[in-house]
């Protein structure tokens, strides 16, 4: 593709914004409607608590069903967002840059003193519209955070079944595209079977929202993350055995340590006396789990995370650093967010962390960092 043609992809269609706007009034619509159990989210400061209906497992299974419906009928065509991919690319960015205005223009005016949308004004245009000006912005009822990283999760699942079907369709279907969408499917299946988790974590508790999170939820996340997918539609790369059963390994270790170590966190929230491997917690202050995963390193969630991106890249050989693009942005990420979590842990639970930190000194790779 030369340059003019790779520009002209970009440009936005009638059809992508449809798209898009399509999946996004779904997303609302079905999140209203279908049922799920209502969680309640953490206590904020000012004693309240927001409560998220966590039915994205029955929104994701019940859109892949009708696409897949529309699919096989006709009504749809299944290659749709991997022959769009670039221009709903822009379209989202677009969209993105928009709602951030609208956040940035409705926090400004706020007068709400409450912990969700007090506005947090700085006075710097480019860090409030950046940083976001109020932690739980809502939309006819909905809470924009939570919806906008379901958008992206299912986002990215919709791009990998596109791309896999482009690859059927171009009698182009390989082991290592088998191997990268099946280890994304689970993981995005598993965030989804588990979302309620999601009402406790760094993101949802303490960013606020502004470009940088919608940015990274709706176009990154998708996008992004989904790399390894692109580049095995235009590249071949052969897979030993050795390889594939190294790959699921990798695959199955990252993702037991992410997921054990997080639902220990969140049973621990929940009932701090629940078991951890079958005994009783070593608790530190009353408040900070230090046993399990949590006795292991202080963000062992942190290493199973990049275990699995790892495991979405092996697939793709080594020929190439782009299929890579993904685990090293996590790696840059998860090791400056570990920084900012700790900042934050140290403020908030002073010397219980630093007790802590004696008990347990290793931050994600134990005996390493
Ligand atoms: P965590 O789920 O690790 O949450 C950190 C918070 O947990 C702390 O602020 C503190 O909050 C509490 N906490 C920390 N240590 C303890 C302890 N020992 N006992 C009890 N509570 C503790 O962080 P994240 O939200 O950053 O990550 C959640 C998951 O999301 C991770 O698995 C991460 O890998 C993943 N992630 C993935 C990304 C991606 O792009 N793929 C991006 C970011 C995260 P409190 O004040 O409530 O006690």
């Amino acid at each position: 593709m030369d340059l003019q043609a790779l520009l002209q992809a970009f440009i936005p269609s009638w059809t992508s914004v449809i798209m898009l706007l399509a999946f996004f009034t779904y997303l609302a619509i079905a999140g209203s409607i279908l049922p799920g159990r209502i969680i309640p989210g953490v206590t904020l400061s000012d004693g309240t608590r927001l409560h998220y209906p966590c039915n994205g497992l029955l929104l994701l299974l019940l859109l892949v069903s009708v696409l897949g419906v529309g699919g096989w009928m006709g009504l749809v065509s299944p290659t749709a967002i991997a022959d769009r991919g670039l221009e709903l690319l822009s379209t989202t960015l677009i969209f993105s840059l928009f709602v951030t205005l609208l956040l940035y223009i409705a926090g400004c005016r706020s007068r709400d003193q409450s912990s969700s949308l007090k506005p947090h004004i700085t006075g710097n245009l480019i860090h409030d519209w950046w940083f976001g000006i109020q932690l739980n912005p809502q939309f006819m009822g909905i809470d924009l955070k939570f919806y906008f990283v379901r958008a992206g999760m299912m986002g990215w699942l919709l791009i990998n079944l596109s791309v896999l079907a482009k690859c059927v369709q171009e009698a182009n279907l390989s082991r290592s595209m088998i191997l990268y969408q099946l280890f994304c499917f689970i993981y995005i299946l598993d965030y989804f079977f588990y979302e309620e988790f999601m009402t406790s974590t760094w993101d949802i508790i303490a960013e606020r929202l502004g470009f940088m999170l919608v940015f990274g939820d709706l176009v990154w996340i998708p996008f992004t993350f989904s790399i390894q997918g692109w580049w095995l539609l235009n590249n071949e790369v052969e897979l030993t055995t050795a390889a594939i059963i190294a790959n699921c390994l990798v695959f199955l270790i990252g993702y037991l340590v992410f997921r054990g170590a997080n639902k220990q966190k969140h049973v621990f929230k929940k009932n701090p006396k629940a078991l951890i491997w079958g005994r009783p917690p070593k608790v530190i202050g009353g408040k900070l789990l230090a046993s399990g995963y949590w006795g292991i390193a202080r963000h062992s969630n942190y290493l199973g995370d990049l275990l699995v991106a790892l495991s979405f890249s092996l697939p793709c050989g080594i020929s190439s650093p782009v299929p890579y693009f993904y685990p090293i942005y996590l790696f840059i990420l998860l090791i400056w967010r570990e920084r900012r979590d700790e900042a934050r842990c140290a403020q908030k639970y002073k010397e219980i962390w630093a007790e802590y930190k004696k008990v347990v000194p290793w931050r994600i790779l134990p005996y390493v960092y």
